[in-house]
């Protein structure tokens, strides 16, 4: 049962990340001895601005949100952005009673001002440091701009490339997800809760939100325990580890029970078991939305469920603002629980320095100079090539010669700016992006022809200009072809059922193709997209391409400097990409039928009838301009017990003419367990930089604790016997391979 889960992760339990401040909870207390219940009520009730005329909640008709600020009945905001309008609302907070600091909440998802490429891509990178830097710039800008809190990271796993918020998070895979967490957390908050260069952190949604039945946004989500815990918390569990300030309940029902409503997740896990004692919010008015899940009666009712399942803010729902004052009356909800929720809220305020000054955050001329630092800038293109995946590289079609005299840019993305930028964009202008025809023409060299034919539009059901881009492909020594999705197809509520590429692209493809083939000249498909998309037919066509993902404010350049190598190429699937719509959903950790092919890997005897099991790119699958060897695998020793660690080495070399980095993945498999274990699982990765020719030895630790596993008792833990490793570049190009015991 949901109580057992709870009870037996237990062993899961880990100290707190930061020790509560003694000083700061006697504040809290003195604060909340001196509130009314209405007032009390006011700080966990969040509104949406920046329109501040009413409730978007029929509910909560005629209520002046304006007013209500004034009165104390409001503790936060969102969706407030910059410094003159936080300045303007906490001008109103400063009239109530208690001068309660309003917080203001904005979702800065991938950057503030200057925009970094969808999280997905920046997952793509593998690289910690440059995720956790980019963070840290949006943070800083966004601080700079009076937001005191991001809804940000969204650790949601995500297996469905239907699912449109696939683009907000870190792909398929708990291990790195759980690393980008870490990474994105420290990068928001930055030394700390205070600094006037950090925002608070959110982890959402909590949980299970990206395993929506078919990938539809909303849709209730039904999994095992194991999955829950092994795959969809461990990213979570990372995030509060790392000290998130935040966690963000979400929309769908887990299991039957709404998270919103969910004490085992809220309570028992997140807060006994994790040690969690920061700020649990709703998603927007999904309080309210328990009522047509079927889980609660009315508004009220919906209210009462929440706050006592751990729920401490309602954003937007108005269900504590209209009801949980009487609640309290009625006995349906302690007034203990509502100083606990209030007290968390506050705690944050007083961490973040409101109290002692409520306008830090709120300096015009920091705003303006912070926003404008050119070195942001810089840094959005710097993430940007580190999340291009090189794909395919035929004959070394790329790099681009510089001295190619003519180029092709065609396809619908050539010209693209808002569409770089994809969902969740805050204070940027789309006019300041540099699009992929801005960048090629930056980097081509002088005498560089270059013609730019975009064919169609993105949604591109008119083929009127598909004969232009098929003279530019002829007459090319060599095409470009950016093809893919605009930036509203991913993201909230744009799920599709179909994730090919939009319109008559393919087409345009085809055509661009053909000319540029009758006159033997090479094609590059350049794909951007926020998604995982299916392009099966494209791909076995093209000589090179680059998955660019949706890459933000410098994509253009970035893609140039991948393109024409000035930059090689690094990143890696942190998803994979489907043959067809038919396979979703795949991943590469999948469990083993009854019926595997002997000496094959994830071919089966249960099979589909017209498509191979394997999919179009793997996870962790992406190439470099020069290529990497791995040798000489050794184990520190052939068993390990207890607390012993194993070390397992090996030799990477740089086996290329070009200086470059690779990511090396390793992979354990337990081959004999209680409970079926995947093929493989992700349990170690590192990014390295090597010269031509370069060796260098790469040493992963193996403990206990990473060959753990949640039993059918959901007891964690090892069970002794062999072990399969795996070393490679690749879930699917594993080089060396080991195993070892774990002995009792
Ligand atoms: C989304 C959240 C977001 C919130 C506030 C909701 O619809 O699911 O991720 O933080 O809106 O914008």
């Amino acid at each position: 049962t949901l109580m057992s889960l709870a009870t037996l992760c237990a062993c899961v339990a880990m100290p707190l990340a930061e020790g509560a401040d003694p000083a700061i909870d006697a504040k809290v207390q003195a604060l909340l001895a001196r509130m009314t219940l209405e007032e009390k009520v006011g700080q966990l009730h969040q509104v949406a601005g920046p329109d501040m005329t009413g409730p978007t909640r029929p509910e909560g008709k005629n209520i002046d949100k304006r007013a209500d600020i004034a009165a104390g009945r409001i503790g936060t905001v969102l969706t407030v952005k910059s410094v003159a309008e936080t300045r303007a609302l906490q001008d109103l907070a400063m009239q109530s009673r208690l001068k309660i600091p309003l917080l203001f909440a904005v979702d800065v998802i991938h950057g503030y001002k200057n925009v970094f490429p969808i999280p997905l891509g920046e997952a793509a990178s593998w690289d910690m440091d440059a995720i956790e830097h980019s963070a840290r710039i949006a943070a800083t800008e966004a601080a700079a701009s009076g937001v005191h809190w991001t809804f940000a990271p969204m650790v949601d796993i995500a297996r469905d490339p239907r699912w449109g918020r696939v683009m907000e998070g870190a792909g398929e895979d708990p291990f790195l997800g759980a690393a980008i967490a870490r990474a994105r957390v420290h990068g928001f908050q930055g030394k700390g809760l205070g600094q006037l260069d950090s925002v608070m952190a959110t982890a959402k949604h909590f949980a299970g939100y990206g395993a929506a039945i078919a990938g539809r946004d909303y849709q209730a989500v039904d999994m095992s325990q194991q999955q829950l815990l092994e795959v969809y918390l461990l990213p979570f569990k990372a995030a509060a580890q790392a000290g998130a300030g935040a966690f963000m309940n979400s929309f769908n029902t887990l299991n039957g029970i709404p998270a919103t409503g969910n004490a085992m997740l809220q309570k028992d896990i997140l807060r006994q078991q994790w040690g969690f004692d920061g700020i649990v919010i709703s998603d927007w008015s999904s309080i309210a939305e328990m009522v047509p899940h079927g889980f609660a009666a009315d508004l009220a009712d919906a209210g009462a469920r929440a706050i006592n399942a751990g729920n401490d803010i309602d954003m937007e729902g108005y269900a504590y603002r209209t009801h949980l004052a009487n609640l309290v009356r009625a006995g349906k909800v302690s007034e203990k629980t509502v100083d606990a929720a209030v007290a968390h809220v506050l705690t944050k305020k007083f961490e973040l320095g409101l109290f002692d000054d409520p306008y830090r955050y709120s300096d015009a001329a920091r705003e303006k100079e912070v926003l404008s630092r050119p070195e942001h800038r810089a840094a959005t293109r710097d993430m940007a090539k580190r999340s291009m995946v090189l794909l395919k590289n035929e004959g070394n079609t790329l790099p681009l010669a510089r001295s190619a005299r003519n180029i092709a840019l065609v396809g619908p993305l050539a010209n693209a700016r808002r569409d770089l930028e994809g969902a969740w964009i805050v204070q940027s202008d789309a006019a300041h992006v540099v699009s992929p025809a801005d960048g090629v023409r930056n980097h081509a060299g002088k005498g560089t022809r270059l013609t730019v034919v975009p064919g169609c539009d993105v949604a591109c059901t008119d083929t009127r200009g598909f004969g232009a881009a098929v003279r530019a492909a002829r007459d090319a020594d060599v095409v470009l072809i950016a093809l893919g999705e605009s930036f509203d197809q991913t993201g909230e509520a744009r799920s599709q059922t179909s994730i090919s590429l939009p319109g008559r692209q393919a087409e345009l493809f085809a055509r661009v193709r053909a000319a540029a083939k009758a006159a033997g000249k090479p094609v590059v498909l350049v794909l951007f997209a926020g998604r995982p998309l299916v392009f099966s037919e494209l791909a076995s066509q093209a000589d090179a391409i680059v998955y660019a993902w949706l890459p933000g404010t410098e994509g253009g350049n970035a893609l140039a400097d991948v393109l024409f190598g000035d930059y090689n190429p690094s990143a890696k699937l942190p998803i994979t990409i489907p043959r067809s719509l038919g396979q979703v959903p795949i991943f590469y950790s999948y469990l083993s039928t009854g019926r595997p092919i002997p000496e094959t890997e994830g071919q089966y005897a249960s099979i589909y009838t017209d498509s191979p099991n394997t999919p179009l790119y793997a996870f962790g699958h992406g190439l470099s301009y020069t290529t990497f060897g791995y040798t000489n695998l050794t184990l520190s020793a052939p068993r390990m017990a207890g607390d012993d660690k194993l070390t397992v080495s090996f030799d990477l070399q740089n086996t290329g003419k070009r200086a470059g980095e690779e990511v090396v993945q390793l992979y354990l498999r337990d081959p004999v367990a209680s409970i079926a274990r995947p093929m493989k699982e992700l349990k170690g990765f590192r990014k390295l930089r090597l010269d031509p020719g370069e060796i260098r030895r790469v040493s992963f630790e193996i403990d206990q604790e990473l060959l753990s596993f949640y039993n059918d008792k959901l007891h964690w833990g090892a069970e002794p016997g062999r072990f399969e490793l795996m070393v490679g570049s690749a879930s699917d190009d594993i080089r060396l391979r080991g195993e070892f015991e774990l002995s009792k």
